[in-house]
């Protein structure tokens, strides 16, 4: 059962809502790593394991986002990303196993494997795949692709926000941060101190810290920035908590309205590396001694960025005495069966330079 849910009985009936995932996602300590950097106590949430079909932070935003787009009797769904992005092919394949049909608008992005397995994986999901060459084209074609299917099929549809980052997609992570408080309360792990997840969109980071704050917890969120500078901000962050907390006291008054947590929130920004989905040593340092010590499987372009915040406040004494608990917001099911047998040459032309053109060099030391 959900968390928020059985927290707040009134929202099951309420909220838009479709199960996609096997929730709660296990916590498990890194006990090597926390020996070997200097962590009182530290832990890892496997939301990597959200799901079976492909798990990931987008599994928990697209229950609530997939369960509007039913209610409103939608047939397509249109959304964003970068190339290889996660977003995207989870949402294709979720919006597959709910029996709608899925656009993904991509731009441009460094080149990586896992940018090739998620096109291929995507394109095998049955999703309709656009490559546009930059923002001001994105826009065009988006709104193009949009008429173009409430013409034909006489419904629009359901336009979801780049990384299911909305007020109902972040209601996802408010469950998560009450998913938590109940494993705290069972004894999986003590309250942490310190929650560090990557940043991309904000709505992870920002659902967790409104999650966290209705839990009653003391937990401060660690925002690992992954994305350019206008993706995370005070700013920003305010206005997402804003709409997600009034969504949620709109469907149930008992849900309170929650003053932001500002000291609560920590950004930061000195591990992104200049461009969304560079990969850079420290982050692919921290992947390498992950899966040395733990035999944990991340990526280059949000958690081995996170987890190298984390490597970093040890090492500078601040996580001593500390429990700190990392978010896995990464999936770790394999593809290479499902996409042994897709050719890129089916792919639309714009996306073959991804399987054409030479990785980035950091990423060649890494197949994962
Ligand atoms: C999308 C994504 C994130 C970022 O989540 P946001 O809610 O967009 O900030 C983090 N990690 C991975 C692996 C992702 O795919």
């Amino acid at each position: 059962m959900n968390s928020l849910f059985a927290a707040y009985p009134r929202l099951a009936e309420t909220l838009p809502y479709t199960p996609l995932g096997d929730f709660p996602t296990p916590v498990m300590p890194l006990a090597n790593l926390a020996e070997l950097i200097g962590v009182a106590g530290l832990y890892v949430k496997r939301d990597d394991l959200s799901a079976a079909l492909y798990g990931g932070n987008k599994v928990r935003k697209l229950e609530f986002l997939l369960g509007q787009a039913l209610r409103d009797g939608r047939k397509w769904v249109l959304t964003f990303g970068a190339a290889g992005s996660n977003h995207a092919l989870a949402t294709a394949l979720y919006a597959r196993e709910a029996g709608l049909k899925s656009i993904s608008m991509l731009i441009p992005q460094p080149n990586a494997h896992y940018v090739r397995r998620n096109l291929l994986m995507s394109h095998r999901a049955g999703a309709e795949l656009h490559h546009s060459g930059g923002m001001a084209s994105i826009v065009f074609a988006s709104l193009f692709q949009y008429l173009r299917h409430a013409a034909r099929d006489r419904r629009f549809p359901m336009l979801i926000p780049p990384g299911g980052t909305s007020p109902i997609g972040m209601v996802g992570f408010v469950a998560a941060g009450l998913e938590l408080r109940q494993q705290i309360e069972d004894g999986v792990l003590p309250e942490p101190d310190r929650l560090y997840a990557a940043s991309g969109t904000m709505g992870t980071v920002i659902g967790l810290l409104l999650g966290v704050a209705a839990a009653g917890l003391r937990t401060r969120v660690v925002a690992v920035r992954v994305t350019q500078p206008q993706f995370t901000s005070m700013h920003k962050a305010r206005r997402l908590f804003a709409a997600a907390n009034a969504l949620l006291h709109r469907a149930d008054a008992s849900f309170p309205r929650l003053a932001f947590p500002e000291d609560r929130l920590e950004f930061r920004h000195e591990f992104y590396g200049g461009e969304y989905a560079r990969y850079t040593q420290e982050g692919m340092r921290a992947v390498g001694l992950v899966h040395d010590v733990e035999g944990l499987r991340l990526e280059g372009t949000y958690t081995g960025k996170t987890l190298a915040a984390v490597i970093a406040d040890a090492r500078s004494g601040v996580l001593q005495d500390k429990t700190a608990l990392f978010w896995n917001t990464y999936n770790s099911r394999d593809l290479s069966g499902a996409i042994a047998d897709v050719n890129y040459h089916d792919l639309p032309r714009a996306l073959h330079r991804y399987f054409e053109e030479d990785v980035q060099p950091l990423d060649l030391t890494m197949q994962a």
